[in-house]
């Protein structure tokens, strides 16, 4: 058995299969499906999909890293110490300033080893654990569907010293618990912003085919831009669907899920709030001002980008009006009372 509050998180469906309770965990006793799917409430038994309970020895370390156990930040801007947009030479998804980060922070041995993720061609993804410049241009690009990238640290933790991790807010928030609580080995927190995610198969199996009426091995690029889900195909068409026709097919953690910016970041990257092709920037720690230093000569800045910081504050704030009544409702439920807004 998993710690009791772990277990409520999973059994609520919020766990957003993070990893940062399977990476830690000495006895390991949670463990994590290959697609970082929730397991089937209804069967409590099979754990095969999700976090999952095995042989607990107490130590109450996952339930101090959980980010659903930690709770949410009512203001996500508090600590941003600067915003601008920047772009790189690089072919990423957005301005491709994460992959020259990244690159840069393994060229400089700043950090030893970066976890990102990658995918084959029928958009299944794969962790990958970085550790030489050119490693990371196998993770360029967004994929939709969720990975489990903290539950890849275990081998690294024991084989490294200076870890860096590049994920969603959900991850980047497990990081920074992980090394509050649990290892101050993870040195560098790349988040990025992030509205929502799909379970693979949804993704694959009912949104490409049905929605965008698409064949999955023809769709080179996935984008949320302009209130759009955009496919872009090998034959370089443009496909377009409202947002608000995937929207509904999220993963259940993410309709509980109160960051859109990773609040818990050194440096946060997204594409809202900045041009076409250009990141938003958002700088939270000192930690993070040295590491954008690292690539200041690489990357084209932009100081007053537009739409600026009114437009990704007007969508972190949707992301809470829409999912803060579904968080709060589950935290009532849970038989401890840490979680919530702090
Ligand atoms: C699920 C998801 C939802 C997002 N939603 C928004 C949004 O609503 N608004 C917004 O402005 N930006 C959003 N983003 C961020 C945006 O898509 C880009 O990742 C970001 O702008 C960085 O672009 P880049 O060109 O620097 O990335 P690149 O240089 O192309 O690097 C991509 C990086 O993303 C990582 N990555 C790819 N897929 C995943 C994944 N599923 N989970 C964790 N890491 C991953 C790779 O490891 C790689 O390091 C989202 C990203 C994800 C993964
Ligand atoms: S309480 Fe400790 S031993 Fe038990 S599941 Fe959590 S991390 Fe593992
Ligand atoms: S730490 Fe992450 S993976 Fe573990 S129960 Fe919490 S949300 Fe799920
Ligand atoms: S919406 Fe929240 S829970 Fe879902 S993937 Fe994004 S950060 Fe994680």
């Amino acid at each position: 058995m998993a710690h009791p509050k772990i277990l409520e998180v999973i059994e609520h469906d919020v766990c957003t299969a993070c990893g940062a309770c399977v990476s830690t965990c000495p006895a390991g006793a949670i463990v994590m499906n290959k697609r970082a799917e929730i397991r089937d409430p209804d069967n409590l038994e099979l754990y095969v999909k999700g976090a999952a309970p095995n042989v607990c020895e107490g130590c109450l370390t996952c339930a101090r890293l959980c980010p659903v156990i930690d709770g949410y930040v009512e203001d996500e801007f508090a600590n941003v110490k600067e915003f601008f947009a920047a772009k790189s030479a690089i072919k990423g998804q957005d301005g491709g300033v994460t992959s020259i980060l990244a690159k840069t922070l393994l060229e400089t041995g700043t950090v030893d080893c970066i976890v990102g993720i990658a995918r084959d061609d029928q958009w299944g993804t794969e962790l990958i654990l970085m550790t030489k410049p050119e490693d990371v241009d196998q993770t360029t690009g967004t994929k939709y569907t969720y990975d489990s990238v903290l539950s890849a640290l275990r081998e690294p933790f024991e084989k490294y010293d200076k870890i860096g991790v590049i994920g969603v807010p959900c991850q980047a928030h497990g990081a920074r618990l992980i090394f509050e609580n649990a290892s101050d080995k993870i040195v560098v927190i790349i988040g990025l912003l992030c509205m929502e995610s799909f379970h693979h198969d949804v993704m694959t199996e009912k949104i490409i085919p049905e929605v965008m009426g698409l064949k999955l091995e023809d769709v080179v690029k996935m984008n949320f831009n302009k209130g759009k889900f955009w496919n872009y195909t090998k034959d370089g068409q443009e496909h377009s669907v409202k947002i608000a026709d995937v929207a509904h097919y999220a993963r259940n953690p993410c309709h509980h899920c109160c960051d859109y910016t990773s609040v818990f970041a050194d440096i946060s990257l997204g594409s809202v709030g900045a041009p076409e092709g250009w990141n938003s920037v958002f700088i939270r720690t000192e930690e993070g001002r040295k590491i954008f230093d690292l690539v200041k000569d690489k990357v084209e800045i932009m100081e007053d980008p537009k739409p600026g910081l009114d437009m990704v504050k007007k969508l972190a704030q949707m992301k809470h009006d829409n999912n803060k009544k579904h968080y709060l409702e589950v935290c009532e439920e849970f038989t401890f009372d840490e979680c919530g807004f702090h």
